[in-house]
């Protein structure tokens, strides 16, 4: 029986992943207190340091920003400018 082999070998050799080495960048968090208006890092208690409410917010850092993407052995470079998004 001759079995009919897809092609499937370019998407074998290995995941397009397997070079790919990714950059984050950790962004510093800031909170703000909503009574005083105190902005602090929250390495400190989460209650505002200087009223002690709880009432507060973030305003940056929450997540990881994903800088780049470098992939080993691609064809083109990475034109892309990095995304910077800040909300
Ligand atoms: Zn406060």
């Amino acid at each position: 029986m001759a079995a009919a082999q897809p092609n499937l070998a370019h998407g074998a050799q290995g995941t397009p992943a397997a070079g790919a080495a990714l950059h984050f960048r950790r962004v510093p968090a800031t909170l703000v207190c909503r009574a005083c208006g105190h902005s602090y890092s929250p390495r400190q208690a989460l209650p505002c340091p200087a009223c002690g409410s709880e009432d507060v917010r973030v305003t940056a850092g929450e997540e990881f920003y994903l800088e780049a993407i470098d992939i080993s052995g691609a064809a083109e470079p990475a034109a892309a400018a990095p995304a910077y998004e800040t909300s």
